[in-house]
């Protein structure tokens, strides 16, 4: 595998070479994708025997592809153009969006980013919890991909089914696209397998938009009986959100007068609620709730007709309403590459795959040090932007730190803030976390932050 590494060292360095030496291709980008968002005239030329004679009929029509698809089977629609580094990467979520707005900026036309997404929008992840709280619908936060295309950039609307990193090939639904570089930004999969029976029930857990939404309909319907919530063992996506969905759920009950006649429980995989830093706030609203709080509790089975969770110890807790995490996995075709086992297994200070010198990862995706947040998916997509482009020879001064800053509920108007920053090595700095106490400062502080994180995005 040494030997392997090496060899695409070279060829990567030899790319870079061609981009240093100032070789940049006139060749234009695949006919299948045109690079920019354009407005093409197509000529439509039809043909019809009338009897005897042959009408030949020409009609013009513009066509506009803010997000592209192809009409026809593609086969390979690499965009590869002479003296530029075709760099692949999947998911258009905020890792892959940030990476590759910030890889155009620092490597101007030296670069095509094909982004590969499945999905026509992006729902934000921190609206899930406003969702079950009932301050934000999903309209509000649904961001479409329109404004990301540019020169440099284009989307294919398709869905990666496998990868052949020894090809340096990426299969999609809708046909293959190879690479010089691949940086894998697709989030995470919920392992709903590793809990027994759990496939077969209605699970209303956050991790969702749609099951968020639905949980808090479920909330509105219950009038008694228990809802039950699970967490996996860390890590997994937002540490703090299923104690934050647990409490604003409470909340919602204790609104409308149910509290003494719903229950709620969370049972936790961990020995306390996390992150860590935030574990004593967490513990104490939840107790001045009323949430039933057991930690320690690893879930085994699920048994839809009894309506019970199991613990691996046998503990049965009856539910009405469920909302389980599953644990959270890599996406399949991350793990079936060889990528890793769980996570993608990267070195966190280059973000760069332990098996092959020419394949990346951020955000959620990857094992590392770093909170599996929106703020630290951003950040890693602009210090793995910066790298790779030091790497493809154009320095730059500016050296963006992995950070985080957090803020979460404890009820509807007060939030809790954990703010992390890493160094160069991953390790967490001098100074840091810092926590701050639930106030409602913090409420209109986290829904700016939202609101210009989108923006700067989506657009
Ligand atoms: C309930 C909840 C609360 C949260 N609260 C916060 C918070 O308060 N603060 C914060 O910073 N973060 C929060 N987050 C976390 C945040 O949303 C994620 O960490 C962040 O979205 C990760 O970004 P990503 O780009 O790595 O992955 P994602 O956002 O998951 O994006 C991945 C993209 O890849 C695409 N994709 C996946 N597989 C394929 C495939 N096979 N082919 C093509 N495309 C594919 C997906 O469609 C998706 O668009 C929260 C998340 C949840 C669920």
């Amino acid at each position: 595998m040494a030997g392997q590494a090496t060899n695409r060292r070279a060829v990567l360095g030899a790319v870079a070479g061609v981009l240093v030496g100032g070789v940049i291709g006139a060749v234009s980008g695949s006919t299948l994708f045109p690079r920019e968002v354009v407005k093409e005239r197509e000529v439509i030329r039809t043909e019809t025997r009338i009897a005897e004679r042959t009408v030949t009929q020409t009609a013009e029509r513009t066509v506009t592809q803010p997000v592209m698809r192809p009409a026809a089977s593609p086969g390979d629609f690499t965009w590869k153009e002479s003296g530029k580094t075709n760099i692949v990467v999947v998911g258009a979520g905020p890792a892959g969006v940030q990476f590759s707005k910030s890889i155009v900026e620092l490597m101007g036309d030296r670069v095509t980013v094909t982004i590969l997404e499945r999905n026509l929008s992006w729902v934000s992840g921190p609206a899930h919890v406003d969702f079950v709280a009932g301050v934000k619908k999903m309209e509000q936060v649904t961001m479409t991909l329109e404004k990301i295309p540019r020169p440099g950039i284009r989307i294919v609307n398709a869905s990666v089914v496998q990868l052949r990193p020894e090809e340096r090939t990426v299969y999609t639904n809708y046909g293959t696209t190879k690479y010089d570089v691949l940086v894998l930004a697709p989030g995470i999969d919920l392992a709903t397998w590793e809990i027994l029976g759990l496939s077969k029930e209605r699970n209303l857990h956050a991790w969702d938009p749609v099951r968020a939404v639905m949980l808090r309909e479920e909330l509105a319907k219950i009038t008694s009986g228990n809802v039950v919530f699970g967490v996996p063992a860390a890590p997994y996506k937002c540490p703090p959100a299923p104690y934050e969905v647990a409490m604003l759920s409470r909340e919602f009950i204790n609104e409308q007068g149910k509290g003494d006649r719903v229950k709620v429980t969370v049972l936790d995989s961990n020995s306390g609620p996390q992150p860590p830093p935030k574990a004593s706030y967490f513990r104490e609203h939840m107790t001045k709730l009323g949430i039933d709080y057991r930690p320690n509790f690893k879930i085994a089975e699920v048994n839809p007709e009894t309506k019970e969770v199991i613990s691996v110890d046998g503990e049965k807790v009856k539910y009405d309403v469920l909302s389980i995490l599953p644990p959270n996995v890599a996406p399949s075709f991350v793990r079936e590459a060889g990528l890793g086992t769980t996570y993608m297994d990267v070195d966190p200070t280059t973000f760069r795959s332990r098996r092959y010198d020419d394949v990346y990862g951020i955000g959620d995706v990857i094992l590392s040090p770093y909170t599996r947040s929106m703020y630290v998916a951003m950040r890693s997509g602009r210090r793995l932007a910066e790298l790779l482009a030091e790497r493809l020879g154009v320095s730059r001064p500016e050296k963006t730190s992995v950070y985080n800053i957090c803020w979460s509920y404890v009820n509807k108007r007060e939030l809790t803030v954990i703010e992390v920053e890493w160094d160069d090595a991953g390790r967490t700095k001098t100074g840091f976390p810092r926590v701050g106490p639930p106030t409602a400062e913090n409420f209109s502080r986290r829904q700016e932050w939202e609101r210009a994180s989108l923006l700067a995005l989506y657009g």
